[in-house]
């Protein structure tokens, strides 16, 4: 069952389940090799958390109650934001990250956007709190891409709000100067477990000459480049106001659509849009939890998976934190919208789209046809020289019972739940043993402290 004590399993590789017989190197990585005849256990690749923002964690269950809007909610989020210092950072993405790992997430793309502290001054390391969340994931053991997010305003010609003087930088040049000193620790193996990439917030935040020349940087470094987009009619509408296109064309024309590009949401795009991220070998991080929780819209999974547009799945602000429901909810809204059982994929599919094709969405493994080149140790996939990256399947749970190799994606997609991961291993060393973490009353309590003390007499 477990992996290395030599008998063949059945694992999730290339949209099958399979024996295979897996064991790891002392580099962390993958020896996978297939066999016949019976086998025990269940194995899939780790899942990937695509866009996360793990201080967000600490809104859950406090922002429920009260209606309104998107714009309303982020509000709150702001009021959550201006609150945390460093150490509540670490403690809040702590949380975050041991939740992932519990769920079956090995790895995570932090779309890191808080930076300076509470009055908007850098801290002494510009990167505190980017540290803070670095170490959290170290801490508990997660793989992270650390997305280091450019912001600059509240809108077109609008005033930053107090809370988004943490978010804000002054000028390009000051954006990079802490993101190129970041990259350089992070790819000297400060944190083995991370990597580093970069976001552009939005076109709300980030005014066209921001875009270009913090976007060319990274396309230029061939980064891993994500970017909320189209999350919201309004957004659109006034992106056609300011510059005359739509959030898509405006960074097409600026030249960042590539395959390392992932469009965040993407929810409110056009026919003409979605040609343009097609063509590109862009993808898309569907986030329908947090979408559906903010109201935001529908994904259009099946007609991107039509423009041969990759998906990838997120938490986002960690409504909830299971990759199960992004999988199944991003089929179902397919479903709802069409009246039929047609809906965007198979489960395999979004089984691969939410381990294989998140790992691709956030520079983890070679695309195909793009140059892998220097990349580490590929991530996503039970393949040997593969990062052995993955999640044992408690395969007696009631929920599995009757699944057989051909109708198992199925159960784990849409009957699936974080109850059924019981091992979790990243880069073949187990951080979840039996569905718990060696640390997580500790973390718990830390972070329960935490609440208390943002929330206590709300
Ligand atoms: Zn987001």
């Amino acid at each position: 069952l477990v992996p290395g004590d030599g008998a063949p399993t059945l694992a999730f590789r290339g949209g099958w389940f399979r024996p295979l017989r897996l064991a790891f190197d002392e580099g962390g990585s993958l020896l996978a090799e297939e066999v016949a005849g019976e086998a025990r256990g269940i194995v899939l690749p780790g899942f990937v958390n695509a866009h996360s923002h793990a201080f967000q964690r600490v809104l859950r269950g406090h922002v429920e109650d009260r209606g309104g809007d998107f714009w309303a909610w982020r509000e709150r989020m702001y009021h959550a934001a201006l609150e945390l210092d460093p150490d509540d950072v670490r403690i809040a993405s702590r949380a975050a990250f041991l939740e992932m790992l519990r769920a079956g997430f090995t790895g995570v793309a932090e779309f890191h956007y808080l930076h300076h502290d509470s009055s908007g001054k850098p801290y002494a390391d510009a990167s505190e709190l980017a540290r803070a969340v670095l170490e959290a994931a170290a801490e508990v053991g997660i793989r992270i891409c650390l997305l280091e997010t450019a912001y600059a305003r509240a809108g077109a010609g609008a005033a930053l709000d107090p809370a988004q003087r943490r978010f804000a930088d002054s000028s390009p040049a000051d954006f990079l100067k802490r993101a190129g000193d970041l990259r350089g620790r992070i790819e000297s193996g400060a944190w083995p477990l991370a990597s580093f990439g970069v976001a552009l917030h939005s076109v709300r935040a980030l005014p066209r000459e921001w875009l270009a020349e913090i976007g060319r940087w990274a396309v230029r470094l061939d980064a891993t480049l994500h970017m909320h987009v189209a999350e919201q009619p309004a957004e659109v509408e006034a992106c056609l106001a300011e510059h005359g296109r739509r959030p898509v064309e405006l960074v097409d024309e600026l030249g960042l659509l590539s395959r390392r590009f992932t469009a965040v949401h993407a929810i409110h795009v056009s026919e003409g849009e979605i040609g343009l991220l097609g063509r590109s070998g862009a993808g898309v991080c569907a986030c329908p939890s947090t979408e559906g929780n903010l109201g935001d819209g529908f994904v259009r999974a099946a007609r991107f998976i039509q423009a041969r547009i990759p998906l990838c799945f997120g938490t986002d602000s960690h409504a909830s934190i299971d990759p199960f429901p992004e999988m199944r909810e991003t089929e179902y809204r397919e479903r709802l919208r069409s009246g039929t059982r047609r809906g965007a994929a198979g489960a395999a599919q979004l089984l691969e789209a939410a381990t294989a094709g998140g790992a691709r969405r956030v520079g983890w493994a070679p695309d195909e046809g793009a140059a892998g080149g220097e990349r580490k140790t590929p991530v996503g996939r039970l393949e040997t020289g593969f990062a052995a990256d993955l999640v044992v399947i408690e395969e007696g749970d009631p929920a599995l019972a009757g699944a057989d190799p051909g109708s198992l994606a199925g159960h784990l997609v849409f009957g699936g739940s974080p109850r059924l991961v019981r091992d979790v291993y990243v880069a073949g060393r187990r951080v979840i043993e039996s569905g718990r973490h060696a640390r997580e009353e500790t973390i718990a309590e830390e972070f329960r402290k935490l609440q208390t003390r943002l929330w206590g007499g709300r």
